[in-house]
């Protein structure tokens, strides 16, 4: 099996966007690497007292228009390609919902399930020492992906503020409410998602008790299961880093994340069959929801894929070349640039809320989230009609030349 770069994915979908409107080819040129990436070495030292040394990135991929936005992910396969091309998927996205941000991302390679609190304490720390000089309320924000959460986040804002001498709440998003988080953060790129779904279902006709399989069941994922099983849909696989779970009757999501909080895993659930691996792509369902890795649908095993509507909540999780058979199958997919941008428009949100220390209930936070992801379906829906083409190229169209746009009133051409 070929192993896909996922750079090189970025760059590729760039080219065909590049085609699709014409894109300058100087603003082309700039917009095929990041403006800056760097390389880290965190030493930690160990509980038994040895010192081990972690290596992390953060790259920012364009500032055009505003400062740099984006997660960190903990995960052993973390590599200076991953995060630049989430850096560059994050630049696209922050525009196709036109918050005035760029696009950034980090990581460390590590495996989190193999640390003690302490220790990964230490590694947030370290990490945040060592790209300080690189990130700032006004430069670059960082946020939580894959493995960290608001309690990793809390500890980078400690030591941001510790280094800086000051408090700087908008300088870490995805933090405790009671630390200058926002009100609907914690399941934001859910909630987004699913705001999005009402809209594309509506548009392809899928009915009310439609099956729904997801492949990650972690904030995003269990989150987005919550809210459709809420709504009445039918969850009927979710899968994890240890194996699947399955009713084709449906699961009951509120039982399942509570079988996954006690034991860490959706596997041996009562109310389903476990099954080893990831299983969504055995069954045919209404609607498939990739929330973990990229490449997760690729060449190799897209002609399983069974379903109408596929909403990319991970970031990269369909290679360019399986996403070039899904559309010739006529499978709608709602893009990651925009399916899971929910995340992202929260966190602009909180830094605004930071911004003028003054905090909203949940409430207006769901309202402005609400109107941004339904004005950036539509704006989606009517480039992917302009140019005839896919909903994730229509995203691009978008995205991409406002990017542009913001480049050539720099002068940055
Ligand atoms: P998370 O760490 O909370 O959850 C990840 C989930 O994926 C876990 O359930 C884990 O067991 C599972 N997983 C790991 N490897 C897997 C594999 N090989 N197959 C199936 N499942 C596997 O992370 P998250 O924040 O939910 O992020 C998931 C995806 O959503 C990522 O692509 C991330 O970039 C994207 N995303 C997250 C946010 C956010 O706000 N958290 C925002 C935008 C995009």
């Amino acid at each position: 099996m070929k192993k896909n770069n996922p750079f090189e994915n970025s760059l590729e979908q760039l080219e065909e966007i590049k085609n699709i409107i014409n894109l300058d080819d100087n603003i082309y040129e700039q917009l095929k690497s990041p403006q800056k990436i760097i390389e880290v070495s965190i030493p930690v030292k160990m509980d038994d007292g040895k010192v081990k040394v972690f290596k992390g990135y953060r790259s920012q991929y364009n500032d055009a228009r505003g400062p740099n936005k984006g997660g960190i992910r903990f995960h052993y396969n973390v590599s200076r390609e991953e995060v630049m091309a989430l850096s560059a998927w994050m630049t696209w996205k922050t525009a196709v919902v036109d918050i005035p941000l760029g696009g950034g991302k980090g990581g460390v390679i590590v495996n989190t399930k193999e640390l003690s609190d302490n220790e990964l304490e230490k590694l947030s720390r370290g990490y945040i020492r060592a790209i300080y000089k690189m990130i700032g309320s006004d430069v670059d924000v960082p946020a939580p992906d894959i493995y960290t959460d608001a309690r990793i986040m809390a500890w980078m804002l400690d030591e941001y503020e510790q280094i800086a001498g000051r408090h700087v709440k908008g300088a870490i998003t995805g933090k405790p409410l009671n630390l200058g988080g926002s009100k609907a953060r914690g399941f934001a790129t859910a909630q987004g998602a699913a705001y999005t779904i009402d809209l594309a279902v509506e548009k392809i006709g899928i009915k009310k008790g439609a099956t729904v399989a997801f492949n990650g069941f972690g904030n995003a994922g269990a989150n987005l299961a919550k809210i459709m099983f809420d709504k009445d849909y039918k969850i009927v696989i979710a899968s994890d880093s240890r194996g699947s779970i399955i009713n084709m009757d449906g699961l009951n999501v509120d039982q399942l994340i509570k079988h996954k909080e006690e034991t860490g895993s959706v596997i041996n659930f009562s109310g389903g069959e476990t099954k080893e691996g990831h299983y969504c792509m055995e069954e045919e369902v209404d609607i498939l929801v990739p929330a973990a890795l990229e490449d997760y649908i690729n060449i190799d095993n897209v002609q399983k894929v069974k379903t109408r509507l596929i909403v990319e909540l991970a970031n990269g999780p369909i290679t360019p070349e399986a996403d070039k058979v899904l559309n010739k199958k006529n499978i709608l997919i709602i893009p990651d640039i925009l399916a899971n941008a929910g995340g992202v428009v929260v966190s602009y949100l909180e830094q605004v809320q930071n911004a003028y220390a003054f905090y909203w209930p949940e409430e207006k936070v769901l309202t402005k989230l609400k109107e941004l992801m339904d004005k950036s379906f539509n704006e989606v829906w009517e480039q992917k009609e302009k140019y005839n083409t896919s909903m994730r190229m229509g995203a691009y169209a978008l995205g991409v030349s406002r990017v542009a746009q913001a480049m050539k009133d720099r002068g940055r051409v």
